[in-house]
């Protein structure tokens, strides 16, 4: 057993990021996943506003059919003034490819009228140099973001080192003990980076999503074959023969 691998506290500490155990073992996991998956250099894919509409159109559905209906808002609707301003129903009926077509035209067509109110404008820039922790809280005050998009928004528009935790990073890092067992998934933001590098974060999202899809699945994990099983919690009581496809 690894040095790394001991029992993980989860009382007496003031924050999770004082517990050096588990700090040694998330930066050792991301410097293996760097060396198995690459160091993913993560580049600004949007413009901070168009990130937004579109991590919003992707709650509850794939990237596919996320990335359509953006597409066909975008081509309806060039202007994000007009999106703020559209009538509802229209909205939610050129985006219904997404899912959750009312709820999502409701929270789109909210969180640009809200900026549009506290910035005079529909762009997001005043938050490019805004302390981290105020900038997440100025994003997640706004009608439908929640801690995961906010972190998407500033994590790749921005390039700033925010951590969105989705499906897969939860799952990986509770099974890594990295996180406490019960912690919800908006928790895991905060103690997460309160224990992770700021270059690990930067890859960290992308290389997670990768092995929770790869090895560290939800149903029937790859343990025996996975290069972090000594590190992990839930991997060092599972025998090879646990291992299903
Ligand atoms: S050892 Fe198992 S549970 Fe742990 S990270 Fe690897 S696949 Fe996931």
């Amino acid at each position: 057993m690894s040095l790394l691998n001991g029992p993980r506290p989860t009382s007496g500490l003031t924050c999770w990021c004082q517990d050096m155990n588990v700090k040694s073992t998330a930066q050792e996991v991301c410097r293996r996943l760097r060396e198995h998956y690459g160091e993913t250099i993560t580049t600004r894919r949007l413009e901070p506003v168009a990130e937004l509409v579109l991590t919003i159109l992707s709650q509850n559905t794939t990237d596919v059919l996320a990335r359509r209906a953006y597409d066909r808002l975008r081509a309806r609707y060039p202007d994000w003034e007009d999106v703020a301003d559209a009538d509802e129903a229209q909205l939610a009926t050129t985006i219904s490819s997404g899912g959750l077509s009312a709820v999502k035209a409701k929270r789109i067509r909210r969180a640009l009228r809200e900026i549009r109110e506290r910035t005079g404008g529909l762009e997001l820039e005043h938050l490019r140099e805004m302390p981290l922790q105020e900038a997440r809280r100025w994003l997640m005050s706004l009608h439908g973001v929640g801690p995961k998009t906010a972190a998407i928004v500033l994590l790749f528009s921005f390039g700033r080192p925010a951590l969105p935790v989705d499906t897969h990073v939860w799952r990986v890092t509770r099974r890594l003990g990295l996180i406490p067992e019960g912690t919800s998934r908006e928790r895991a933001h905060t103690l997460l980076e309160s224990i992770l590098d700021e270059r690990c974060i930067y890859h960290l999202n992308h290389n997670l999503v990768r092995h929770g899809r790869s090895t560290c699945r939800a149903r029937s994990p790859h343990c025996s074959s996975c290069f972090l099983n000594d590190l992990c919690v839930y991997g060092a009581g599972r025998a090879p023969e646990s291992d299903g496809s």
